[in-house]
Formats: structure tokens, C-alpha cells, sequence
């Protein structure tokens, strides 16, 4: 009988040891200490015992069933445990995955090269003044000596937003609203956005941007004009760049130039960039008209003037060797990142 019980007790404490699951110890528990259980069984058998005999027995019975249930308990707890574990492993949410970093914007090609010339006129004097981008005939054309019959209209195909009011077809205009408000010495740049109705392609927009500049004194001349525009083209491209003037055409302006630089691609021998001719139109010029003067109460027997305009997207192509105009405004954010 002894020796049952602790053989019993062995195996069971073995099977205990060995299952993993609580309906698996449940079983063993059942069939162990359940009411058809193994130890249950031979404690309904103590009746065959010699009477003197069972208390000893009923009390290596009762150890037994001590152990055993100690012994499932402890496993019950260490059971649990693991599938607290095992629930908590899998419903784990991961807080350490990769969020995109954001990324800091930066400036815009054209808002570059512009910044870099207003830096440059700023630092020599000039001051900004930005005119309305909505314009009367009169500013954008009437004073600057394009009267309505004018030939040169029609270079330009101007935007209407009434029959009064139209989008500056130049920057231009900002030079009569400087010289009404201010009386000379005037030095000042005017950069904006401009329009005109061109269809647009690798080279035309029909919004672009313009730097205009005005400077007006006793005694300027075309040689001011040149001095000023060869250091702002060493200064942009670099100090060998050389310019050269062109005679042009412009209604407010007389002489009037097309100003270029010798190519700093290839240092004026002729390459891709400057088709073959070693030299870069970068912008128009001249000294200012007489009737402009006059028509902003200038004297003209007193007073001189030069003005020019600086293509600031032609400026920026050049800079940034950019051969498509239209990438510089479809906003696609790998062509600014390489700017930044
Ligand atoms: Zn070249």
C-alpha cells in the first residue's frame, strides 16, 4: 500500500511537472484527486486495512495529497504566468518603428538667385522697391514713352484685367512710381513677377520675373551703366567674366543695349552653353529716355539717368545650368531638394 501511494505520488508529480497547459493539469488533477480519482480510489480501499494499520496510512495518504496539491498549485501558478506571458508577447505593439524624419524646406531656385542680386545692389546702395503687379496702361507703358499707337505693344502680349487696369507686362513700371515719389540722386532695383500671354515651353513662361534698376544723377553715364553691370556679372559668374554691349531697342531707354557675358562655361571659347559663341545675353540696358524723365518732372538738360533689366529666371537657367524652363516652376520637390 505504502509503496502504491509513493509510486502513485512519483508519477503524478513527474506528470505535473511535465504539462504545460492548465487543461492539461486539470486532467491530471482529476485523475489524481477527482471523486473516480487515484488516490481517491485508495483511500476507499483503506476499509481493507487492518484497523490499527490506518491511521499510519491515512497519514502517508494525507502527505500525498498534500504534496499533490501543493505541487499543482505551484505549476497552476507557474502555467499561468507563462500564458500571461505569451498573451502579452503577441499583443505587443512595437512604439520603436521608423517615422519619416520631417524635412525642413528650403528656398526656391528663382528666390535664391534673386536674393543673391538683391544683396549684391543692396550693398552698393540701391534701394527695393517693389511696385504693384496690377498696373495702369499709363506705368506700364504710356510713361514709359510706349504711347497706344506704339509699335512696341505689340512685342509684348499684355494680360487685361479691365480695360483700365492690366499685369505688368515689366518690371519697368516700378522705375516711373520711384521717380514720381522720390526726386534724384535715385538708385534703386525693382524685383517682381511679370506676364505675358506666351504659351509656355522650354523657354517661355507666362508669368517670369524680372529685376529692374534705376539710378538717376547729375553726370551718369553709359560708362556708369557698363562699370556697374561688369562687376554684378564678375560677381555672379566669376572675376574673369567680361561683358560686352550690343546696341537694342527699348522705348525707355536711349542708346539702348543688350548687355552679354563671355560664357563662364568655357571662358569664351565657344561650347554647348553659349551655342558656340564663347558669350551669354544675361539682360537689356540703356540710358534713360528723355521723355521718361520728363514725364516723371525730371529735367532732362539736368539730369541723367541708366536703367536696366535683368531676366532673373534666364539668370538663374544660366546659374544653375538648367536647360527647361518649365522645371523651374512645376514645384517637383526632387528638382528644388538640390538646391538646399
Ligand atoms: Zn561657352
Amino acid at each position: 500500500m505504502e509503496e502504491n501511494i509513493k509510486q502513485l505520488t512519483d508519477t503524478t508529480l513527474a506528470n505535473i511537472a511535465a504539462c504545460d497547459t492548465g487543461a492539461q493539469l486539470n486532467d491530471i488533477r482529476i485523475g489524481i484527486l477527482g471523486k473516480s480519482g487515484a488516490l481517491t480510489a485508495l483511500l476507499k480501499s483503506m476499509k481493507d486495512i487492518p484497523p490499527e494499520k490506518r491511521p499510519e496510512v491515512g497519514k502517508i495518504v494525507n502527505v500525498a495529497r498534500e504534496r499533490l496539491e501543493a505541487a499543482i498549485a505551484d505549476r497552476q501558478a507557474v502555467i499561468e504566468q507563462q500564458e500571461l506571458d505569451r498573451r502579452l508577447q503577441s499583443e505587443k505593439i512595437d512604439i520603436s518603428i521608423d517615422v519619416p524624419t520631417p524635412c525642413a524646406g528650403g528656398y526656391h531656385p528663382l528666390t535664391l538667385i534673386r536674393n543673391r542680386i538683391v544683396d549684391f545692389f543692396s550693398s552698393l546702395s540701391f534701394v527695393v522697391d517693389e511696385g504693384p503687379e496690377i498696373e495702369t496702361d499709363y506705368y506700364n507703358f504710356e510713361a514709359l514713352n510706349i504711347p497706344a499707337d506704339h509699335p512696341a505693344r505689340e512685342m509684348q502680349d499684355t494680360f487685361f484685367v479691365t480695360d483700365k487696369f492690366l499685369l505688368r507686362s515689366q518690371t519697368s513700371a516700378g522705375q516711373i512710381r520711384m521717380m514720381e515719389k522720390v526726386k534724384p540722386p535715385i538708385k534703386m532695383i525693382s524685383p517682381g513677377r511679370v506676364f505675358r500671354a506666351d504659351e509656355a515651353d522650354a523657354t517661355h513662361s507666362p508669368v517670369f520675373h524680372q529685376v529692374e534698376g534705376l539710378v538717376v544723377d547729375k553726370g551718369i553715364t553709359m560708362c556708369d551703366l557698363k562699370g556697374i553691370l561688369d562687376l554684378f556679372a564678375k560677381k555672379f559668374f566669376n572675376e574673369n567674366t567680361q561683358t560686352r554691349f550690343r546696341p537694342s531697342y527699348f522705348p525707355f531707354t536711349e542708346p539702348s543695349v543688350e548687355v552679354d557675358a563671355s560664357c563662364s562655361q568655357c571662358g569664351g571659347k565657344g561650347c554647348r552653353v553659349c551655342k558656340g559663341t564663347g558669350w551669354i545675353e544675361i539682360l537689356g540696358a540703356g540710358m534713360v529716355n528723355r521723355n521718361v524723365l520728363k514725364n516723371c518732372d525730371i529735367d532732362p538738360d539736368i539730369y541723367t539717368g541708366y536703367a536696366f533689366g535683368v531676366g532673373l529666371d534666364r539668370i538663374t537657367n544660366i546659374i544653375y545650368g538648367i536647360n527647361n524652363l518649365r522645371t523651374v516652376y512645376e514645384n517637383d520637390i526632387r528638382f528644388l531638394k538640390q538646391f538646399n
